[in-house]
């Protein structure tokens, strides 16, 4: 059962802490709570981790956990847990298991039977979906792109024709490689926005056609720097089925006792197809059939 702010862990609880991703304002009063009362913090950097619990007057013990000693340390943590010690996971930035580690353990209380509370806060995904004033009814998270061309191309080809909004996290060091891939793959001109810095002293959000937007990344070493969450907007809904064969030998079969417009109307109906679409290719098709033998 989730903690108010105010009572104590229940013991034997796994505990998933969101931390800032940027300004320390944005850390939750019920996330510091949490942190000081557990018995233990697995973080993924322990050094990065102790200024945010110095800032917060948290003095919880801490353990690495991380993504090249994950599996052996929730075995360990696992057995912590079972014994009726309680445990926050946390990670350098945002919510831990968002291109973060913490699956593994995660997965491993669970089948242990260990509750896991989720203690939710900021994460860029969230924080850039926010603000782009693109779809967010239903979108994908593609978290980090390949970091070599022909994987990351052949990623993107797959993903051109999806029509939900995408979001990509991306490092300096890549974004310009990635940006000039995506805006090729999908086109210049999907809308995308590029999230840098959110919540820092230097956020920017650029908003606009990837071909503009790669251009002025481009252009501005500034705008290469810090860290970065692409949102694209999703492929465009394909127009109204195109007329099928079928379609169009019902209609040259109604044409034969009915004009253009009825026949168009009646086979829209039949087939679920765009009436208009039907009727111009029944224009067009008369106009480029030869005239008929007298
Ligand atoms: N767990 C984090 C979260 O919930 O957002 C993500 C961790 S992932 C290892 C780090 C990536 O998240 C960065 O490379 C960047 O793409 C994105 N990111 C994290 N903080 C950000 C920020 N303040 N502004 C923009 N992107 C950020």
């Amino acid at each position: 059962m989730p903690v108010s702010s105010e009572s104590a862990p229940a013991a034997g609880t796994l505990f998933v802490v969101a931390t800032p991703i940027g300004n320390l304002g944005d850390m939750t009063p019920r996330g510091v709570d949490v942190l000081r009362q557990v018995d233990l913090i697995a973080a993924e950097d322990t050094r990065h981790s102790r200024r945010l619990a110095e800032h917060f007057g948290i003095t919880t013990p801490m353990l690495a956990l991380h993504e090249h000693n994950e599996r052996s340390v929730a075995a360990r943590l696992v057995d912590r847990l079972r014994l009726g010690e309680s445990i926050a996971l946390i990670s350098d930035a945002g919510t831990p298991l968002i291109s973060d580690p913490g699956y593994q353990l995660v997965r491993a209380a669970r089948g242990a039977g260990v509750p896991v509370v989720p203690v939710p806060g900021a994460s860029a995904l969230v924080a850039a979906l926010s603000v782009a004033g693109l779809p967010t009814d239903r979108f994908v998270f593609e978290g980090f792109l390949p970091p070599r061309q022909a994987a990351r191309r052949k990623r993107l080809a797959a993903l051109k024709d999806e029509p939900r909004t995408l979001v990509f996290y991306e490092a300096s060091h890549r974004i310009v490689d990635s940006l000039r891939d995506v805006m090729e793959v999908f086109g210049p001109g999907r809308r995308a926005l590029l999230a840098r810095e959110l919540t820092k002293a230097f956020e920017t959000t650029l908003s606009g056609g990837l071909g503009a937007l790669y251009e002025r990344v481009v252009a501005d070493p500034d705008q290469q720097r810090g860290e970065f969450v692409l949102v694209v907007q999703g492929a465009p809904a394909p127009d109204a089925a195109a007329v099928t064969p079928e379609a169009e030998r019902l209609m040259s079969l109604l044409l034969e006792e009915l004009p253009v417009g009825k026949a168009a109307r009646l086979v829209a109906r039949i087939t679920g197809l765009n009436k208009r679409e039907l009727y111009e290719t029944a224009i067009k098709k008369n106009q480029d059939e030869p005239p008929a033998d007298r």
